[in-house]
């Protein structure tokens, strides 16, 4: 059997450093063609020299220099930012591009992979909250396999193999809760990035942990989830569950509920994305259930993590609502990291850019990304930025 050509977008990340511990597992089987990073050079350097990709892509245009000039004498072609982007996910020899950018930077690229008929392993799951409903049509359009790599949303994926004639009544998409659950507002009026950074289960980049602590990361997760398993809304539920060893459940119109259990490590469902639907015998940790002598279910505190009924709230209001949502938070969360604006703070401002930019109905790609820019620019406004 030929090996399968992989794209990493992102490799330099947190899912795309595991993603290659993957490939590193199974040097039969997988190819990395294409890796690429914004501007950590110097891992990418290392990732290529051992991987020895056909090539790679920069987005930061100082750092490009730095790559190009180190790999001048490897057989990796240096290319550089979203055009290089575009330009790698068409390669013939790739077969499934994995998708580890954060944040909307990750939507061209989705778009133009699965115009080349790629199927996707979507970690970056602001594009489908971006523009989940367009995503989607396309995936239909062109035939290609949406695998998700996001844990939750595995699972789900995962309880529904072998389910496809039977309708889904509902789904549970399991939060950890992050680390200040159980806290009320006036106990978050001080917390600071480097507790919001501590996240009690996972070991993540910086934008996605903010956004577990915050809750925003499961309103994304409810705008993923809606998209990628053409739910109602009403079908999607969240439910806290400290320990993150249950990922997520499904109900069935009988009334079954299926769950996928298992340590948090993302390495599983990176695996399971690029295996599917086959399932390759591996040696990461296994579940045992006497670590976990009890397993915890709590409601989401929604007035005190406003973030999840505002991503509910987008849901409801469609059109580019979501892409606001999302293009103001990531505007928050840098101005958080950066110590500009403090931790409740962050929802009140994306409430007032939802209010100020203009509502599309039925956006095109085009308005997607124009709403992106503009929502970017008025947040920034409001935070003095
Ligand atoms: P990281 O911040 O660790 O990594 C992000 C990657 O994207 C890096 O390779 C980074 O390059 C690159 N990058 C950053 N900005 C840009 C840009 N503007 N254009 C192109 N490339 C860019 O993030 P994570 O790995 O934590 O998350 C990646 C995605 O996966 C996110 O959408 C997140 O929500 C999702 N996800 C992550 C999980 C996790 O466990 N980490 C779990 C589930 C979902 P550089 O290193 O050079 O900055
Ligand atoms: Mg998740």
């Amino acid at each position: 059997m030929s090996k399968k050509g992989i794209a990493i977008l992102g490799a330099t990340g947190s899912v795309g450093t595991q993603a290659l511990d993957v490939i590193r597992a199974f040097p039969d089987k997988f190819e990395a063609v294409v890796l690429t990073c914004g501007s950590n050079a110097e891992l990418l350097i290392k990732q290529a020299l051992e991987f020895k990709p056909k090539s790679v892509v920069v987005t930061d245009p100082i750092q490009y220099k730095k790559v190009k000039e180190a790999l001048a004498f490897q057989d990796t072609t240096v290319l550089f930012g979203e055009e290089g982007l575009i330009e790698v996910v068409q390669y013939a020899e790739i077969g499934i591009v994995l998708n580890a950018i954060v944040g909307s930077a990750g939507l061209k690229p989705t778009v133009i992979a699965i115009q080349s008929r790629k199927d996707i392993a979507l970690a970056n799951k602001e594009t489908l909250v971006v523009a989940g409903e367009l995503i989607m049509a396309l995936v239909k359009e062109y035939g290609v396999n949406m695998l998700p790599v996001d844990s939750e949303h595995s699972a789900i994926f995962q309880c529904l193999v072998g389910e496809e004639q039977n309708p889904i009544e509902k789904i549970y998409v399991t939060a950890s809760g992050g680390p200040f659950r159980g806290r009320k507002r006036d106990e978050l009026l001080q917390v600071t990035k480097a507790q919001a950074l501590k996240h009690p289960n996972w070991s993540m980049g910086a934008k996605i942990t903010i956004d577990s602590a915050s809750l925003m990361n499961k309103g994304l997760e409810v705008i993923e989830a809606k998209w990628l398993f053409d739910l109602a809304i009403d079908q999607v539920d969240v439910i806290v569950h400290p320990q993150s060893i249950v990922h997520s459940l499904v109900q069935f119109k009988d009334g079954s509920m299926k769950a996928q259990m298992g340590v948090p490590d993302m390495k599983l469902p990176i695996q399971y994305a690029l295996t599917y639907p086959a399932r390759f015998e591996n040696n990461f940790e296994r579940f045992n259930f006497m670590d976990y002598p009890t397993l915890h279910f709590e409601k989401a505190d929604l007035e005190t993590f406003r973030n999840l009924a505002l991503a509910y709230e987008t849901l409801r209001a469609g059109g580019n609502k979501s892409c606001i949502l999302n293009a103001a938070n990531e505007v928050v969360v840098a101005a958080f990291l950066a110590d500009k604006i403090g931790f409740l703070e962050m929802s009140d401002v994306i409430e007032n850019t939802l209010e100020k930019v203009e509502f599309i109905a039925n956006p095109t790609l085009e308005d997607y990304l124009e709403t992106d820019r503009l929502a970017r620019l008025i947040t920034k406004e409001i935070i003095k930025d």
